[in-house]
């Protein structure tokens, strides 16, 4: 009994230190460390999923900003440039709207495990190392009052489409789809301005077809559904008529080498039945 006794009296000593453990756990420096700032940005992240848009201008998710500038580069801009159409200023799909647009222009991708910052030098074996570094060491360099969050397009541009990481919805919202259909014309309307003139009109439905009628819950509109224009095809037309010119080249050479063997032999063959001839005599 006494030794279940002494057992016990330390027992509101232990629950102190129990608590005051825990305490010390929710408000360790990993939470207001740049790691917590990327966890609170990919929870807003995920809040904007449900067509929550909203201006935040420090915390900004990454991930999805990254996503988001992606799918400018791939789906919009080729088409942009093909009609040779600014962005106006005001139009926060231009490149300079991305928060993390220069730190990104300062990754140099040295090999597939190496990735270096451009600001330092500094190597890393991954890129979310990179970004981590970023976040601890280059913050300052983030210019917060004048940037703006790209991931906050994300409901319009549809980035859930070209991120791994994030799980395919299974049921669709329809107040989201239709916040996300408002915001994606919004954006048409102010980085294409109908009377701005024929190719901004023309992208200006271009943009509705290829991100805005994606936005509802009956399935039959796919978005991007204009598809992608690659800016190597240029390239690889100019490689493909090389290889057509070059390929004739190649099966002269290769005939004219071969007839070259030939008519050696054959000069070595008479030269031989000669002599053979000359022999007896
Ligand atoms: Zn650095």
């Amino acid at each position: 009994m006494a030794n279940t006794e002494r057992c016990r009296k330390p027992s509101p000593l232990a629950a102190l230190f129990v608590v005051s453990l825990s305490l010390c756990l929710r408000f360790s420096p990993a939470s207001s460390s740049p790691q917590g700032f990327q966890g609170s940005a990919a929870a807003r992240g995920l809040k904007q999923d449900q067509g929550n848009i909203h201006e935040h201008e420090v915390h900004c998710s990454r991930e999805r900003s990254r996503a988001a500038s992606k799918i400018i580069e791939e789906y919009l801009m080729p088409f942009i440039e093909k009609e040779r159409y600014q962005l106006p200023n005001k139009c926060r799909l231009h490149p300079d709207y991305n928060f993390y647009g220069d730190q990104e222009q300062h990754k140099i991708h040295v090999d597939i495990n190496e990735w270096r910052c451009g600001y330092c030098r500094k190597s890393f074996y991954e890129e979310k190392y990179l970004d981590r570094h970023f976040d601890n060491r280059h913050y300052d360099l983030l210019n917060v009052s004048q940037g703006k969050c790209l991931a906050d397009l994300c409901g319009a541009l549809h980035c859930d489409l070209v991120m791994d990481s994030v799980q395919k919805k299974t049921k669709c919202n329809p107040a989201a789809a239709v916040r996300n259909k408002h915001l994606c014309e919004s954006l048409a309307d102010s980085c294409f301005p109908v009377k701005e003139g024929p190719s901004s009109s023309r992208l200006h439905e271009f943009f509705l077809r290829q991100f805005c009628d994606a936005h509802t819950c009956n399935g039959r509109q796919k978005p991007f559904s204009k598809g992608r224009r690659k800016r190597r095809s240029i390239f690889f037309i100019a490689m493909s008529i090389l290889v057509l010119l070059l390929l004739p080249l190649f099966y002269l050479f290769v005939y004219l080498y071969q007839r070259g063997i030939r008519r050696g032999t054959q000069d070595l063959r008479r030269v031989t039945e000669s002599t053979r001839k000359k022999k007896p005599s």
